[in-house]
């Protein structure tokens, strides 16, 4: 635990945000979403952990697919943009991958394929997000596609909601009827939920939610609306290198963007945005150390960032510095920095020291 910066993943935090999604949506399958990394927690550990309660696996590209089936990995896994380059779908089949399949170019390269060894495709419906998938036109046409190819595969439906996490937005019920249009009638299961649909949508759970922030333990509502019964997963953590008291009128860091408006006591902490901790971070984001609350101060610097103290007693060094987890919600830090928690979970370097415990 004494290393510079550590990022511990609580694995049992994992198995308690799995109880907390199956509990929401008990009808329906889970796909645990590892891409990026498992959110940057570690993609090969976390899918070990709860292959035998999910249905599958999402990941974005085919080397995370390959990471997962190196370690052993044998559940579905779903390549979440399909194959985008003609040389990917034979790999596809190699590593037995679910293929979402989002536009008329995919289907055709597919239906001439033959498609033998894909186990399941998931066809992806623009329903309003106009990032992937078939538009109400193409859908037509595609459907004649399938329906005369025969294809050796289960499919499944699926959207993508671009607001989800803004409850009420009217967005949502505009691509709510366009699944329900698009997918009217037809016989294939059906998935629509990331976590802030599972959160705030129980009637359109349906066959697969597919959750990937709420199962690493943070809300995908963000600092606004936390959500008690989820655990942190990953708490990241650096040492005090060095302690300092400045005086009054005093400034601190790079730029001297921070004044001390009085004497202040100032511990340096061993990490920095080349540890993949945002620059963005003001004075004022939240910290924790030695059961105290805190606050950074002055400019976050490639391997160090600068913390105030004062009110905290018999600081040493060596002292380690929550950033982020246990204490210190994530959502916190990413609503200072004007993001999202998923993007500081994403962004970790390869400076960072993972601990995996129970
Ligand atoms: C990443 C992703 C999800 C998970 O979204 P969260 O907000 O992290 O729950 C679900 N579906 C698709 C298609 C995704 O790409």
């Amino acid at each position: 635990m004494s290393s510079r910066v550590s990022a511990t993943v609580n694995l049992s935090a994992i198995s308690h945000n799995l109880d907390v999604i199956q509990q929401a949506a008990p009808q329906s399958c889970v796909l645990a979403m590892v891409k990026a990394d498992a959110y940057g927690h570690g993609a090969g550990e976390v899918a070990r952990v709860i292959e035998p309660r999910v249905g599958g696996f999402g990941v974005a590209t085919l080397d995370e697919a390959d990471v997962l089936r190196s370690v052993g990995i044998v559940a579905p896994i779903v390549l979440l943009e399909g194959f985008n380059f003609s040389h990917e779908l034979a790999i596809a089949k190699e590593l037995k991958l679910d293929l979402v399949i989002h536009n008329l170019i995919q289907l055709t390269e597919l239906v001439n394929d033959g498609a033998e060894g894909i186990p399941r495709i998931w066809l992806k419906l623009d329903t309003g997000m106009h990032r992937l998938g078939f538009s109400s036109k193409d859908w037509k046409k595609a459907l004649s596609v399938l329906t005369d190819a025969h294809l050796p595969v289960e499919s499944v439906v699926m959207t993508h909601m671009a607001c989800a996490d803004e409850i009420g937005h009217e967005q949502n019920q505009l691509q709510e009827q366009c699944f329900e249009e698009m997918s009217r009638g037809l016989p294939f299961p059906c998935s629509i939920a990331n976590s802030a649909v599972i959160l705030s949508r129980p009637d359109l759970h349906r066959d697969w939610v597919r959750p990937g922030i709420m199962l690493y333990g943070v809300s995908p509502f963000g600092a606004g609306q936390l959500v008690d019964s989820l655990k942190p997963v990953m708490t990241l953590r650096a040492s005090v290198i060095a302690l300092r008291d400045v005086e009054e009128g005093e400034w601190i860091g790079y730029g001297a963007t921070y004044q001390c408006s009085t004497p202040k006591k100032i511990a340096t902490v061993s990490l920095g945005y080349g540890d993949g901790y945002p620059r963005s971070a003001p004075s004022g984001t939240p910290c924790y150390l030695n059961g105290v609350y805190t606050e950074l101060v002055g400019r976050v610097s490639m391997d160090m960032l600068t913390v105030d103290v004062s009110h905290i007693p018999d600081v040493a060094l060596g002292d380690q510095v929550e950033l982020w987890g246990e204490h210190v919600p994530v959502e916190q830090v990413a609503a200072h920095c004007g993001t999202i928690g998923y993007e500081l979970l994403t962004g970790l370097t390869n400076r960072v020291a993972f601990h995996y415990v129970r």
